[in-house]
């Protein structure tokens, strides 16, 4: 389907997988918290609009609403909802993967990504290489034709902001026989939809701007339509992982992603108009000397970004002068709270090297040290400017 011919994007935040509850005429989806269903009949499950329904690791109308709203934002054949994003990159791992394969990762991928392919993946017999994937030649230096299997794509990354061009990336993987997945945790299907660009499949942290209120962990798989390279279903594939591993979120959770999403238009249009007046004020603090941010025109991959991204985003990185610098700012600031995560509503500071990219330091993957990483939130951005020269000093 093309742009054209589906409802935008908000409508489908707020209807895609959410007529009314079946039952009793409910206009927002019920938290189902129900563990199993009554069957008419012994394996006859009840038919019918929200209806099918054995056993909730298998199926939950809450989830089944969520599941049904991530395919339709990202425009894929099939969403899945996992109990966090690394139970959701699992997933992708061991339904994809088998001993022997071959896996190309992000040189700056999300720390927890990369030990899970170094720590979990590896001792299981995945090899993985590290590239710079803004660097085209790079990978393609890097697939393996015939054996590398997975391509993962972060763009924009977390914490350096890189930029990877999913087209041409999607356009590599694919003649080395190999998939491409985007986590598209970052950018979300609001400013970017990598499966339109060519992707196989999207990964989220909806942890993150998904949910966006910092009041649930989860995470999502959503998959194009057709076959994984190995002449099976990709969306039967997650699902019967999803099924038989059991990383699934609650009903709670699943409600809480749903209606986050529900306001991911209005939320993002004000986190990237927040982080544009941030950067506007970073770039004239003479203790700030580098900015990491792809609307920025001297970025690296600023052209790819404008072309495959809606708007750039509401994450901002920076360099100072020291560690200690870094440091000083982020014990500094007041509206800014200090902590891991990003995407909710509130803004937030950390200092990636000691805190969520610590299980990188000594790797390749290590992040710099003077590094300050910012996740603008959605409040008056006055306030956040003048939250930012108080702390800068
Ligand atoms: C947070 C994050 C993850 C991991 O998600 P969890 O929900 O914390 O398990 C994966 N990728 C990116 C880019 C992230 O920011």
């Amino acid at each position: 389907m093309t742009d054209e011919q589906i409802p935008g994007f908000s409508t489908r935040a707020i209807h895609a997988g959410q007529e009314a509850d079946p039952a009793t005429g409910a206009v927002v989806t019920p938290i189902y918290q129900v563990s199993t269903y009554k069957q008419d009949g012994v394996g006859a499950l009840r038919t019918g609009l929200g209806t099918g329904y054995e056993y909730s690791r298998s199926g939950n109308p809450t989830r089944t609403s969520l599941e049904t709203q991530l395919a339709a934002l990202e425009q894929g054949a099939a969403g899945f909802a996992f109990a966090s994003g690394l139970a959701a990159e699992d997933a992708i791992l061991r339904a994809l993967c088998r001993p022997g394969d071959h896996v190309v990762i992000p040189n700056d991928a999300y720390g927890g990504t990369y030990r899970l392919v170094k720590k979990v993946a590896e001792p299981w017999g995945v090899e993985h290489t590290p590239v710079d994937l803004a660097d085209l030649d790079a990978v393609r230096g890097a697939v393996r034709p015939g054996r590398t299997r997975l391509v993962w794509l972060e763009t924009p990354t977390n914490p350096l902001l890189t930029v990877g061009d999913i087209a041409a990336i999607a356009e590599i993987a694919h003649a080395a026989g190999a998939l491409l997945v985007v986590d598209n945790t970052f950018a979300t299907p609001y400013l970017q939809t990598p499966l339109t660009l060519g992707a196989d499949l999207v990964v989220h942290s909806t942890t993150k701007y998904a949910g966006g209120h910092s009041d649930v962990v989860g995470g999502a798989v959503v998959v194009r339509d057709g076959d994984d390279g190995r002449g099976e279903s990709l969306a039967e594939r997650i699902g019967f992982h999803q099924n038989s591993m059991g990383a699934v979120p609650g009903p709670f959770d699943s409600w809480l992603v749903q209606r986050g999403l529900k306001t991911l238009a209005v939320r993002m249009e004000r986190h990237c108009d927040n982080a544009e007046r941030v950067v506007e004020f970073l770039q004239s603090h003479p203790r700030v000397t580098r900015i990491l941010y792809p609307g920025l025109p001297e970025h690296r991959n600023h052209d790819v970004a404008a072309r495959q991204m809606k708007r750039f985003g509401g994450m901002i990185s920076f360099r100072t002068a020291s560690v200690d610098d870094a440091l000083a700012v982020c014990g500094a600031t007041e509206l800014f709270t200090l902590g891991e995560s990003l995407g909710g509503v509130e803004s937030l500071v950390e200092h990636p090297g000691k805190m969520t990219h610590a299980s990188v330091a000594g790797s390749l993957l290590e992040v710099p040290d003077d590094l300050v990483r910012l996740s603008v939130g959605i409040e008056d951005a006055d306030d956040l400017v003048a939250d930012l020269a108080q702390a800068l000093g």
